[in-house]
């Protein structure tokens, strides 16, 4: 059985107050609704000591939206898997569109990331999506297929274990337009697919594959219904609490 995971992806958002009274909220209400759908908050990155102290693991996760490509270094600003861990971390966001957009992250610095976050036993949200162009000219399941391929293929099999894809069209993150159902399962069955060729049946059948782009509380149901797709990320829609809440309702 695969695990059923929403996690929202607060990007550069909330002040530190406002951050600890939305987690202490979902972490209250996660608790009175459990056994529920595995939730995962990933808040910029200096609040993540709070918030790892201000919930409780057994009921909401906090992750970090990114990670040092590097071990240690001279590389200011950044923050490595070591160091996360160190705080008792668990998860990360690796490859956002947002980062490969923005900070130039190619597949191969991606690469580098989720062999970090392997090495430190930190479970990676690792995001992959086309661009809009690429559905309109029909090269999305390349493009999918190369960025997973590309980032997965150096890693070690036994490290797989803790992989979680969350397939985001560009075109549908932060837009209000979101991939019909029909469109998200197609591609989750193709990535399952990869998966299953290209590193075997066990990473197939045991790889939570999440959705993302512009999942709200009115569209999750559907979302969530198909047989491929086990989660959402959620970007915007998580950083309102009765939103948030119904989108991990609708998470079975
Ligand atoms: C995201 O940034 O991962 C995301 C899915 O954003 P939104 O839900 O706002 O489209």
């Amino acid at each position: 059985m695969r695990d059923k995971i929403v996690a929202g992806n607060w990007k550069m958002n909330l002040n530190f107050e406002d951050a600890i009274q939305l987690a202490t909220n979902i972490n209250a209400w996660v608790a009175d609704n459990h056994p529920i759908a595995q939730v995962i908050i990933a808040p910029s990155s200096i609040y993540l000591q709070t918030l790892l102290e201000g919930v409780d693991e057994q009921y909401v996760k906090i992750a970090s939206q990114d990670i040092a490509a590097h071990e240690k270094g001279a590389y200011t600003g950044d923050v490595s898997a070591e160091q996360l861990d160190s705080i008792g971390l668990d998860f990360a966001i690796i490859g956002h569109s947002e980062r490969r957009e923005y900070q130039f992250e190619t597949d191969e610095i991606i690469a580098a990331k989720l062999k970090q976050a392997f090495k430190y036993q930190i479970s990676p949200i690792f995001c992959v999506g086309e661009k809009l162009e690429e559905r309109e000219s029909e090269k999305h399941f390349e493009v999918v297929k190369s960025q997973i391929v590309n980032a997965l293929k150096s890693q070690k099999a036994e490290d797989l274990s803790r992989l979680i894809i969350a397939y985001e069209p560009v075109w549908a993150i932060g837009t209000g337009k979101t991939a019909s159902p029909e469109q998200a399962q197609e591609i989750h069955a193709f990535i399952r697919k990869v998966l299953n060729d290209e590193f075997g049946t066990d990473v197939a059948n045991n790889t939570s594959i999440l959705y993302g782009g512009s999942v709200n509380a009115q569209n999750a149901n559907q979302i969530f219904a198909q047989p491929d797709i086990d989660g959402g990320l959620v970007g915007g829609a998580s950083l309102k609490y009765e939103d948030f809440t119904q989108i991990i309702s609708a998470c079975k």
